[in-house]
């Protein structure tokens, strides 16, 4: 199945078939440390699946993190923990980049130097994420906070990436950085491709609490971690939300995505022929509660246990290996491209 769908991917698949080439794509990961399997389903998966079609690059934004967060606890720690885990959920450094954004900071800043000459500061201040984030902390009304799109915008451009896969809520930014390919190009001949949106249409995995989304801040009970073990998972399931109208055992449930958050996480993570027994037993109420979270949690085990598995048999220094030779390949394509800014804009090097 592909969850994947934007508005140009089928565009770009066709221009490139029989080229022997991929269409160039990228996608900026924040320096979280820690993924739920609600992140594996709408992110990570989604990432695995692109990094065969396209030539996919992934960053890790630890620059942009700063913009909000200008002194993290542990920012090396989760920076190495997040490649770890993409890692772990399948990026193939064989087949994708994966780099660190401040490992390629001598491009990525002198891009953006050049890309803030054509970008006109009204229009930066209207952007509706930085009016909200202005509003939220005014104490923290950084210079970069108002750049952060065209720090995105150099990110993308960098590359030329035509592609970018992005949430909804970056829709705003990515048309920024349209805007500055198409003045600079304008200004300077044409030098970068106008970068269209692959946006992630993932469905959203529901909280075992059964409010909302699972997310990170909720807490963790309310979230099965990609690093949880078999016991943890179970643990976590047992008490998740089910159905409130089945109050004794001998009552009939109700296994829909509506009427039960336990039997809606079903729909996620357990096969359908076995999905289809449980809705049966449950109609009926020859099964309970209890045992239908207990294969709740088999299932979910069964996502997260080789993911954990695999997490750790990469070492620290095998992580930072790879994130080594994604930054060399990242930085050859990179210097390219400054190169031929440069010599567009007329800044000759000696
Ligand atoms: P926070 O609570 O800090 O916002 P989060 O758990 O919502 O954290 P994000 O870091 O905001 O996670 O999101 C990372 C990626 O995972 C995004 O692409 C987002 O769309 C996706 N994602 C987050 N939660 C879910 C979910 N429950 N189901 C599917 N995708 C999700
Ligand atoms: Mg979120």
């Amino acid at each position: 199945k592909n969850h994947i769908a934007g508005p140009s991917s089928g565009h770009h698949q066709e221009a490139y078939r029989g080229t022997g080439r991929r269409p160039g794509l990228i996608s900026g990961i924040r320096p979280t440390g820690e993924l739920h399997v609600g992140n594996y389903y709408g992110a990570l998966k989604g990432l695995v699946d692109l990094q065969e079609r396209y030539d996919a690059r992934y960053f890790i934004a630890d620059i942009h993190s700063l913009t909000t967060h200008p002194k993290p606890d542990d920012l090396r720690g989760h920076v190495v923990g997040t490649a770890r885990n993409y890692l772990a959920g399948g990026l193939d450094p064989e087949r994708c980049t994966l780099y660190v954004q401040s490992s390629l900071a001598a491009e990525i800043c002198e891009l953006h130097t050049y890309l803030s000459m054509v970008m006109p500061l009204g229009e930066l201040m209207r952007v509706p994420t930085f009016k909200e984030k202005a509003k939220r902390h005014p104490d923290n009304v950084n210079y970069g906070l108002v750049g952060y799109p065209v720090l995105m915008a150099a990110d993308i451009l960098l590359f030329k990436a035509e592609t970018v896969m992005v949430g909804d809520d970056q829709l705003v930014h990515l048309e920024i950085a349209r805007t500055i390919a198409r003045r600079f190009n304008q200004l300077y001949g044409n030098v970068f491709p106008e970068p269209r949106p692959l946006i992630d249409n993932a469905a959203r995995i529901p909280s075992l609490s059964g409010a909302g989304k699972m997310s990170k801040s909720d807490g963790a009970s309310a979230y099965i971690s990609l690093q949880d073990d078999e016991l943890a998972v179970e643990e976590k399931t047992r008490k998740a939300l089910s159905d409130p109208s089945r109050v004794y055992r001998e009552q009939p449930g109700h296994p829909t995505a509506e009427g039960c958050n336990v039997f809606h996480l079903h729909t996620f993570f357990t096969g359908e022929a076995e999905r289809e027994q449980i809705a049966d037993l449950c109609l009926s109420a020859r099964i309970g509660c209890v045992e239908c979270k207990r294969k709740l949690a088999r299932s979910l085990s069964g996502v997260v246990e080789p993911f954990r598995q695999r997490r750790e048999r990469l070492s620290e220094a095998d992580t930072l290996e790879l994130l080594r030779i994604g930054r060399d390949k990242a930085r050859a394509s990179a210097r390219q491209v400054i190169a031929e800014v440069r010599q567009a804009m007329g800044l000759q090097m000696l």
